[in-house]
């Protein structure tokens, strides 16, 4: 949160903060049910450990908040789930390229999960921010609003309108797709080609999908600036799926094929060299196919 968080500090009372004070599990463990007005929950839950966290936090908090992309939507740990865990295992620890003489941990390390579940499907969540990582003037306008309107009254509001309501219409977040904020030029969508994202030198004018650089503007919600396209890059999902988008890799692929008429669905494919990790970076978990199912075809080396 940078100095920003100098300004909402005094207003807090930290009770656990792992990151920065060495505080030890029983400190929450111990704490009275209900005791917390928020709880911060960062990351996925990898491991049993993560779960058995998430589930002390959830019941110690009178709301969590779920607080940046991993923890809303599982983020790029998510892709995991085109494993199993065993494989997954095998990959990390023994078969990466960067590994050597690796072995498995298995003494005094927390059991693995099998597959990576959004936090908010393991226990309730009140609120999430969104972004990898979430801007500070984002958390700050958050932590600010419930400072400001109250803490029970911005939990009534989530109670009796949404969570949806209370960020875009309280607290004022867009309710838009990044395109909506970007000011690239827009002329007909037509592709004949998809280039990666190294290829090339882009027109720092136009839109970056028009000139066939896969930017996931039209399936992205609003609320980080536009960054990445501002910045010459494609925008690559972090925020999560646009408002009434329930799966933002299926509407970003359905957005690609109505631009892509003119390509052959197979030669589209190939063009595409790693479909998950482009329209679900971070977003498999929570997709609407969020795990692997069936057989995985292991390609030798
Ligand atoms: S696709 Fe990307 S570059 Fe094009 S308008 Fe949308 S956000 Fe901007
Ligand atoms: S432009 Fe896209 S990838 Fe970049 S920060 Fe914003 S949402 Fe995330």
């Amino acid at each position: 949160m940078h100095e920003k968080l100098l300004d909402v500090i005094p207003h807090l009372e930290v009770a656990h903060w792992a990151a920065v004070v060495d505080f030890k599990y029983k400190d929450i463990e111990n704490l009275p049910d209900s005791s917390l007005d928020i709880g911060f929950v960062e990351g996925c839950s990898r491991t049993d450990e993560d779960v058995h966290l998430l589930k002390i936090l959830r019941k110690k908090a009178k709301a969590v908040v779920a607080f940046g992309t991993c923890s809303s939507f599982g983020g790029v740990y998510g892709m995991c789930n085109t494993y199993d865990i065993e494989e997954a295992k095998k990959r990390k620890f023994l078969t990466a390229d960067s590994v050597v003489e690796g072995t498995i941990p298995s003494v005094n390390v927390p059991d693995f999960e099998p597959f990576i579940v959004p936090n908010d499907e393991i226990v309730p969540v009140d609120l999430h921010i969104w972004g990898c990582p979430p801007i500070t003037d984002n958390i700050v306008r958050i932590v600010a609003g419930v400072i400001e309107h109250g803490f029970d009254t911005v939990v009534n509001i989530i109670v009796e309108h949404g969570e949806e309501y209370l960020l875009t219409e309280v607290l004022g977040f867009p309710a838009k797709t990044q395109c909506d904020e970007c000011e690239r030029e827009r002329e007909e969508k037509k592709l004949t080609e998809i280039k990666r994202d190294f290829e090339g030198i882009s027109d720092p004018e136009k839109c970056l999908l028009e000139q066939s650089y896969i930017c996931m503007g039209p399936a992205t919600r609003a609320g980080c600036g536009v960054q990445c396209p501002n910045a010459g890059v494609p925008c690559v999902g972090c925020w999560g799926p646009a408002p009434n988008v329930r799966d933002q890799g299926a509407k970003m692929i359905s957005a690609l094929a109505s631009i892509s008429k003119d390509i052959d669905p197979d030669t589209l494919l190939k063009m595409v060299p790693d479909a998950v990790g482009t329209f679900y970076r971070f977003y498999l978990a929570k997709s609407l196919i969020p795990r692997r199912v069936g057989e995985q075809v292991v390609k030798e080396a």
